[in-house]
């Protein structure tokens, strides 16, 4: 029994459905990383989403939809004035692209209200969060995210940061370093992928990232690089590394890595070894790359459904 809350944006997403028509569903990093830890956990575990809405009719159906896929939603505050942010896929001779409409979101109110963010994260097993959670927010709001994200930390919460990587949300790349570095230093767990760390930091190999991170105070750090390694260094268990076994068909990678953290943070909670769970994550990234979409109820048998 146990408690997780990913904090950050859910968006709307139209996703084609023939000419001229789009498909309507619901995903974003952090959710899509909460929806399938929820799949994983046992049922007596809660998984919540802590977020902000609007109070119009596409909110409503967001928050139905979280709740229908056992989310708990309490801690999602309603802004009457403004409404959830969604992006657009266009396929292009089967390349995918992406129009977003994300800039007055709810989202970013996420850590406007203290007390309401106080509470969402009080006595939680894990956090999760990551730096699109962050480059949504101003630079103050980040501090403040930062800080309740501390608090909850130091009262015992384990904390998940997933770097994420998104260059035109930030202000530019100092503002993305500094904000990279404050989520990573409230963190136990960071998990960045190697080739946008070495284009924003300047590492030369995944060493070095580990390094960076393991120098701000996490205890696990998860190296991803796609197809290639995983490296992993943990306070107790030390240096490890896993290639993923090779994937004849990837159809769609979106989600690889938020489905990664899912299996990851899944197996820690069930009380994995570090290496078993980090195993269990490149599994769960496989199967999520040989389907379309970010959200792939397909691969879990309704027995495995929390
Ligand atoms: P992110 O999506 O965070 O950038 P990656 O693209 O590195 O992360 O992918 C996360 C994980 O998904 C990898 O560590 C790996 O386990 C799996 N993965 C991604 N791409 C592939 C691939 N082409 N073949 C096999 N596994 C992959």
């Amino acid at each position: 029994m146990g408690s997780l809350i990913a904090l950050g944006e859910c968006m709307v997403e139209l996703s084609p459905a023939g000419e001229g028509l789009y498909r309507r569903g619901f995903a974003g990093d952090t959710f899509n990383t909460a929806w399938y830890a929820r799949r994983l956990l046992p049922p007596d575990w809660t998984v919540a989403y802590g977020t902000c809405v609007g109070t119009d009719a596409l909110s409503d159906q967001m928050l139905a939809f979280m709740a229908g896929e056992g989310i708990d939603t309490a801690a999602v505050r309603r802004l009457p004035d403004r409404t959830v942010g969604l992006y657009m896929i266009s396929l292009t001779a089967g390349e995918r692209s992406f129009s977003y409409w994300r800039g007055q979101s709810a989202a970013r109110a996420l850590a406007d209200d203290p007390d309401a963010l106080e509470a969402a994260l009080r006595n939680r097993d894990f956090i999760h969060f990551s730096g699109i959670s962050l480059a949504i927010l101003t630079p103050s709001a980040r501090d403040r995210l930062c800080a309740a994200i501390a608090q909850a930390r130091a009262a015992g919460a384990r904390v998940v940061f997933d770097t994420n990587l998104r260059p035109r949300l930030w202000e530019g790349e100092a503002a993305m370093r500094a904000g990279l570095t404050l989520g990573a230093a409230v963190a136990d767990i960071v998990l960045p992928s190697f080739d946008e760390e070495a284009a924003l930091f300047g590492d030369t190999n995944p060493d070095e990232t580990l390094a960076r991170y393991r120098a701000l105070g996490a205890g696990l750090v998860v190296v991803k690089q796609g197809a290639g390694p995983v490296m992993i260094w943990d306070r107790d268990a030390g240096r490890a590394e896993f290639t993923p076994k090779p994937v004849a068909r990837v159809l769609d990678t979106t989600a690889a890595g938020d489905s990664f953290a899912a299996g990851l943070i899944a197996g820690l909670a069930c009380g994995m070894a570090v290496d078993t769970a980090a195993r269990a994550g490149i599994r769960l990234a496989a199967q999520v790359i040989q389907a379309p979409g970010a959200l792939v109820p397909g691969i879990f048998g309704q027995a495995a459904r929390g």
